[in-house]
């Protein structure tokens, strides 16, 4: 199997499940809510995790709440932090975990604006300075990913955040691609840098367990929990925190804050070689999103091709078809069509994205096999 499918969701690095399985044991039993020293060993190392995740995008661990991933992140920093009257600001590309909360924002009647984008998949921020402009010194948050899971392209985060700054308006982004590599077009993710007050991150998209994430936030930034009952993690998420899920993740992010520098240039140049292999074998390739995205994703258009269907024919070669999301779905991709791309170009698309572990050889093997299905 030639896994180039690192968009959807990450391997576990060695090291994390190493660091994960002394607390999966049963001699690790322990509520880490509960008054006794089983407890307390494992909040402590619940509390080192949160530290770690802290590190990793320049926050306070204080302000690091654990969820089940970012899909409850980004809900939580959707639907819980409007007040009543307040507006929100999202790019057309956000992913469907972002976008499905729009439909309950406008039934509770807050207005919603959606940001269009370029054909890379960039919103303008002089669209996003009208949108806050407009509604006049309501309260405002303003959400845009740090980087888009199907095409790659890295959004302006530091002029976004500079603007919602300007209008008042606090600002999340869906940082769950951006953090494992250095996005070409953009340093290390930094929210008291950047003037982010939320961010959303997942464990399986950085090498760590799927099945945990966070939504970082930062004063004055506070969503209401989604659930009423329990006090953990001081009420802003409750439920019983998972030790082993807790500690992957915060060895995840460790390893990321080690290895970022070095994994994006080789992937990059990994990336660049697959990109240069397909061009030369399939003359009719397009590429989609910007050249200076994320290191690791390549998007690319076959015309006329039914992309689901030739990959069926590829079953030892894990890629995507637009995003993990869609695929089975049936639906062109939502990313592909703001960008201005037919349904039927979208149709055609397969996305690539290259990881920590992928090898020259991988591919090399993975575009003779495209070439061979592909162009006949
Ligand atoms: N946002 C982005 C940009 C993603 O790529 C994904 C995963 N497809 C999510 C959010 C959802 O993350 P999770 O799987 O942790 O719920």
């Amino acid at each position: 199997m030639i896994y180039l499918d690192h968009l959807a969701s990450t391997p576990l690095d060695p090291l994390v499940l190493e660091a994960m399985l002394p607390w999966m044991r049963p001699d690790a039993a322990g509520n880490p809510h509960a008054a006794h020293a089983a407890g307390w060993r494992a909040a402590d190392a619940i509390e080192r995790a949160r530290a770690e995740v802290a590190t990793l995008v320049g926050a306070q661990p204080g302000e690091v709440v654990f969820t089940a991933g970012a899909t409850e992140a980004n809900t939580l920093a959707l639907l819980g932090s409007l007040p009543p009257e307040g507006a929100c600001v999202v790019s057309a590309v956000e992913h469907a975990s972002v976008l499905g909360c729009l439909p309950e924002l406008r039934r509770r009647g807050h207005p919603v604006t959606v940001l269009p984008v370029d054909g890379d998949g960039r919103v303008d921020p002089a669209a996003a300075e009208r949108a806050l402009a407009s509604l006049d010194g309501t309260p405002a948050l303003l959400s845009v990913m740090a980087a888009n899971n199907e095409v790659g392209t890295v959004q302006p985060l530091a002029e976004l955040a500079e603007i919602a700054r300007r209008h008042g308006a606090l600002m999340h982004s869906d940082a769950v691609q951006a953090l494992t590599t250095r996005p070409i077009a953009m340093g290390p993710i930094d929210m008291a840098a950047l003037g982010l007050h939320g961010l959303s991150l997942s464990g399986h998209k950085m090498y760590g367990p799927m099945g945990i994430g966070a939504l970082v936030a930062r004063p004055p930034f506070r969503p209401a929990p989604l659930s009423p009952g329990g006090g953990q993690q001081r009420g802003r998420r409750p439920g019983t925190l998972p030790t082993p899920l807790c500690v992957g993740l915060g060895t995840a992010c460790r390893l990321v804050r080690e290895r970022r520098e070095s994994d994006t240039d080789r992937i990059h140049k990994l990336r660049d070689r697959l990109w240069q292999r397909l061009r030369d074998g399939l003359p009719t390739i397009r590429r989609n999103g910007a050249a200076d995205g994320l290191a690791g994703c390549l998007n690319v258009t076959l015309p006329g091709i039914d992309a689901a269907d030739r990959l069926l024919e590829l079953p030892d070669l894990a890629a995507a078809t637009g995003s993990a999301c869609h695929s089975g779905a049936g639906e062109p991709s939502h990313v592909l069509l703001a960008m201005g791309r037919s349904a039927a170009d979208a149709h055609a698309t397969l996305r690539f994205g290259l990881g920590r572990d992928t090898t020259a050889a991988e591919v090399d093997a993975a575009a003779a096999r495209l070439i061979a299905v592909l162009g006949g």
